[in-house]
């Protein structure tokens, strides 16, 4: 089993992670993950290439 944040061989004081530093990374990201409360759309098209409308 891999750590999931850097890959490392899992410690298994720490399963899946490979050290108290990941685990508590990936916990921030979780914690992160359920501040993006739905409704607020993170990355909306906004890829609107800029077009010349005076044709
Ligand atoms: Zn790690």
């Amino acid at each position: 089993m891999k750590c999931p944040i850097c890959r490392q061989p899992a410690h298994p004081d720490f399963k899946p992670f490979c050290s108290k530093r990941c685990a508590d990374l990936d916990l921030g990201k979780w914690m992160n993950d359920s501040y993006a409360i739905p409704g607020e759309p993170a990355d909306v098209a906004e890829d609107n290439p800029p077009s010349e409308e005076d044709q």
